[in-house]
């Protein structure tokens, strides 16, 4: 929704839906660069704080983005000759939580909203925003449109949540790191976590863990084709991201590799190995607020161990001093150190719960390119390893060869 050209080529992509007989709920985000406008104008006026009062006014001043775009669409669709009507979240409403600027869905009521689909209207709603129960308007969290749009698809048990975005689909990693990058057809909703937490920043990660728990398949699709292309051919395209069941069976074993640069590594050197001491480590470390992601520890020799563990970047030199100022002086005897520079890598896939040997080939591999691993973890469905970030691109490009991921499996 980047200038009023842009509303009405998506009243136009709408009205086409809505004609060919779909009951639409359209829920649109700002106009683009209008959200990061709004925040500018709030921080020119009062550049610092975060005190629950400035979050709530921050809220009162972005959601408006959201509100001028439901209008503008709304007007769009009427031009079309198709009736249209729009709602503000706390028209509907959308209750959330107090947590200002990053509230979560609590209730929709759909009686409203149902109510206009059956007398023929198109319900254009805002995206990103809510109310809660003191009549407060609350905002998602940046990117929260897409968590609104599945939000509202559950609530009236939609066919399907399409996220018009522009990029046309999901990919096996990302294209720009490997241009033979393939986009999937379809995904699971387990799969695309693991991929968007791993940074294929695609949607909101709320969005498909709300899809997931309420079940609404969701598409993510180009909002750069023709408005007028073939309803069948737009229904297929992008990619679905849906259950399990139902990806479909040109499933490879592994369904893509995701990265992640934010991360960095910190490790004690020779602690005493002895109950408690991944405790005594990492519980003043969560009291700080610090997620840790992966976490190894060694064996022990003659009574002494090394534990390493990764936590964001952003937190890493105030998790050294932590480790330093209050981790050691009551465990004692151990050395920190810590290197910022490192990467996660990872391979995803559902196959791999029913395959051996996946996680073998990764190493053999890095291994054949060089590429000394770190740390590895793994769950049902992934596998990761941490490794220096200057290998990033060359451990992304090789395992994406070595799992076939540029041809579409047969
Ligand atoms: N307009 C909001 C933002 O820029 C919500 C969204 O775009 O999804 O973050
Ligand atoms: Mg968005």
């Amino acid at each position: 929704m980047g200038s009023p050209e842009r509303i009405r080529n998506v009243a136009k992509r709408v009205a086409k839906w809505s004609r060919a007989g779909h009951q639409m709920v359209v829920v649109p985000s700002a106009m683009s660069g209008e959200t990061n406008r709004l925040l500018g104008l709030a921080r020119e006026v009062s550049p610092s704080g975060s005190s629950p009062e400035l979050l709530r006014e921050l809220d009162m001043i972005a959601s408006t983005g959201e509100q001028v775009s439901v209008g503008l669409l709304a007007i769009a669709l009427q031009a079309e000759g198709i009736q249209a009507v729009s709602y503000a979240g706390w028209q509907v409403p959308i209750k959330t939580d107090s947590a200002f600027t990053k509230a979560r869905i609590q209730s929709i009521d759909d009686q409203r909203v149902r109510a206009d689909l059956a007398a023929g209207k198109v319900v254009v709603i805002t995206g990103f925003q809510g109310v809660d129960e003191h009549n407060n308007i609350t905002t998602l969290g940046r990117g929260g449109s897409d968590t609104s749009a599945v939000a509202v698809a559950a609530a009236l048990k939609a066919d399907e949540c399409l996220i018009y975005t522009d990029v046309d689909g999901v990919y096996t990693t990302d294209p720009r790191i490997v241009p033979e990058a393939r986009r999937l057809s379809s995904i699971s909703f387990e799969e695309m976590l693991e991929m968007a937490s791993l940074g294929s920043k695609v949607l909101q990660i709320r969005s498909v863990e709300f899809a997931g728990k309420y079940r609404v398949p969701m598409r993510v699709l180009s909002s750069f084709t023709p408005w007028d292309i073939d309803i069948a051919e737009e229904a297929q395209s992008g990619t679905l991201i849906t259950f399990e069941e139902d990806v479909k069976m040109e499933q490879a074993v592994v369904s893509g590799i995701a990265f992640n640069r934010d991360e960095a590594k910190i490790s004690l050197i020779g602690v005493p190995d002895r109950p408690g001491i991944a405790f005594q480590i990492l519980g003043p470390v969560a009291e700080a607020n610090i997620d840790v992601d992966v976490i190894i520890q060694n064996m022990s020799h003659d009574g002494k161990t090394d534990f390493s563990f990764t936590v964001h970047r952003n937190e890493y030199a105030r998790t050294i001093d932590l480790l330093q100022n209050v981790v050691l002086p009551s465990v004692g005897g151990a050395q920190v150190s810590g290197d910022p520079k490192i990467c996660k890598v990872s391979i995803v896939g559902i196959g791999m719960r029913s395959h051996v040997g996946v996680a073998s080939k990764m190493f053999g591999t890095l291994s054949a390119e060089g590429i000394n691993i770190q740390m590895i973890t793994t769950s049902e469905i992934k596998t990761s390893v941490v490794i220096d970030e200057k290998y990033m691109e060359l451990a992304v490009r090789s395992l994406h060869k070595a799992f076939d991921l540029e041809q579409a499996p047969v």
